[in-house]
């Protein structure tokens, strides 16, 4: 793939239809599409709706509304990540023939006891930025046979990436231009840390894809040189600059900006119907003042 990225700056809002808009999604949205205006540069619509579970054409449908009422004009047609499985099951393929990805035959529960049964002796489990247990299985060391008996055995299994082996294939130095800030305030030149992550899952026995792939082919293909999104995606950056090494993938400026918080303040949440941009709207409030409120 070309490395270089095309000169009119593309700018993205990536919604997943999981829920309502809130406040932080129409500061994303917002900032994303000034930003492209004031650049003179393009601005897409992504509905990241890989997790068919979750995701639902209503919500999709209230993203749509809330954007257009915001004033927000983008690309037509959006790009939907359901309708582009096979892309992100031939680049899984990539990395499968590459032998940096393993099959990972524990679930979520399996996952939990074993964390569970290693911390009820007194030590701590070591967890990732998002503050979940990093892998406990130990696939990784399989022979090849046995890895092909694993799999004919049909059980549902994930794809993790091998940290250890993909790092040590990243053809790159990792790090990224930052014009926002971290969570911690990190800006400008910032090195990532993928193997905070340890082995991520790149694809779940339910969804050909995790979020971390899709997005970073996405980014890709859509030729999208900004990426503009809160400081919770801040740390998953070290796991796209990772992978667009592995895939030789261009890479974009990065740009975190703070969340919004409730007044309780946590962050937002997606089923708290109360700040959702929809209920802004019917109390009467105008886009400007949503402006007013956010930025
Ligand atoms: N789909 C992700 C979300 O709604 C955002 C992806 C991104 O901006 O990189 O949290």
């Amino acid at each position: 793939m070309n490395k270089t990225v095309s000169k009119q700056p593309v700018f993205r809002f990536a919604p997943s239809p999981n829920g309502q808009l809130h406040l932080g999604h129409a500061l994303s949205a917002i900032l994303n599409h000034d930003m492209a205006k004031a650049e003179r540069g393009r601005f897409l619509l992504r509905i990241e709706d890989i997790d068919i579970a979750r995701s639902t054409p209503d919500f999709e449908a209230g993203i749509v509304e809330d954007l257009e009422w915001l004033g927000l004009d983008w690309e037509k047609p959006a790009r939907r990540q359901s309708e582009h499985l096979d892309l992100y099951r031939q680049a899984l393929g990539k990395l499968i023939d590459r032998d940096l990805v393993y099959p990972a035959f524990l679930t979520r529960g399996a996952i939990k006891t074993a964390v569970g049964e290693f911390e009820a002796k007194g030590k701590t489990w070591p967890r990732d930025p998002d503050g979940a247990p990093l892998y406990p299985g130990e696939e990784r060391k399989l022979s090849a046979d046995a890895r092909q008996r694993a799999l004919a055995s049909g059980k549902p299994h994930a794809w993790r990436l091998d940290m250890t082996k993909a790092l040590a294939h990243a053809t790159e130095p990792l790090t990224w231009q930052e014009s926002g800030s971290g969570p911690d305030g990190e800006t400008g030149v910032t090195a990532a840390n993928p193997a905070a992550w340890g082995d991520v899952v790149l694809s779940r026995s339910d969804a050909p894809s995790s979020y971390h792939l899709a997005v970073t082919l996405d980014d890709a293909l859509q030729g999208v040189s900004h990426v503009v999104r809160g400081h919770d995606l801040f740390h998953a950056t070290s796991v796209h600059r990772l992978l667009q090494s592995l895939l030789d993938l261009p890479q974009p400026a990065y740009h975190h900006h703070r969340l919004i918080l409730g007044p309780d303040g946590r962050k937002l949440s997606k089923s708290n119907r109360d700040t959702g941009i929809a209920a802004f709207r019917q109390a009467g409030k105008t886009p400007d003042d949503i402006r007013t409120m956010i930025l």
